[in-house]
């Protein structure tokens, strides 16, 4: 399992290829604003048909460039809850990132639910439903390659932010503690932000100190 990564964006947000081998089908995680050519980029050198962009919630900064795979003929994927951000992505503070110009939003192709799952090749990932950062976030869990695509939930060292609209810090105590005991501590997380591939051990005591 390989798992390509970068960072776009006013507010340095993660984009991922990920992919079993060399020459087969890849997923695109998430649209950061001016990712889209490093995407194709990764995805030509290793020869990868990209099956799906999977956005992992609603929020602007993941979501901005999702058009730009659906004019493609990219199928885009998520779990439920944000998809009305997702269908008309705007920023909550436009002055934060200079008011950037709006960008067409799309419609899911699939709406994924709790304990689904969605193959790409050989490998599988498994939904958990993991509210708190916003409604609509998720994670996407490969449990035998040991690799987690949790979003904004939580970070290498900290978590996602509650204080936007439709947070609920209550829901992300719960989703951390879930995560926390159902993942093992040597699976390697994807977050949104910062570093990757630290592993779930590494970062609990991070996320510790907010719970
Ligand atoms: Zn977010």
């Amino acid at each position: 399992m390989i798992i390509k990564g970068g960072t776009f964006g006013p507010v340095a947000t993660n984009s991922y290829v990920v992919f079993g081998e060399r020459g087969g089908p890849a997923i695109v995680v998430d649209a950061p604003l001016g990712a889209e050519p490093w995407v194709e980029h990764t995805l030509a050198q290793n020869d990868l048909t990209p099956e799906a962009l999977y956005l992992t919630h609603g929020h602007w900064d993941h979501c901005v460039d999702a058009y730009l795979w659906a004019r493609k003929g990219v199928p885009v994927w998520a779990g439920g809850g944000d998809e009305d951000w997702i269908a008309d992505p705007a920023p909550f503070n436009p002055a934060l990132f200079g008011f950037p110009p709006k960008t067409p939003g799309v419609a899911l192709d699939r709406v994924l639910g709790e304990g689904d799952t969605f193959a790409v090749g050989d490998l599988e990932f498994t939904m958990m439903h993991t509210p708190g950062h916003s409604p609509g976030c998720w994670v996407a869990w490969e449990k035998h390659h040991g690799e987690v695509l949790v979003g904004d939930l939580i970070f290498a060292q900290g978590i996602g932010r509650t204080d936007f609209p439709r947070s609920d810090p209550g829901a992300m105590i719960t989703s951390l503690g879930r995560v926390l005991t159902e993942i093992p501590g040597e699976h390697r997380i994807y977050p949104g932000h910062g570093p990757w591939a630290a592993t779930m051990a590494e970062a609990e005591p991070w996320a510790r100190m907010f719970m």
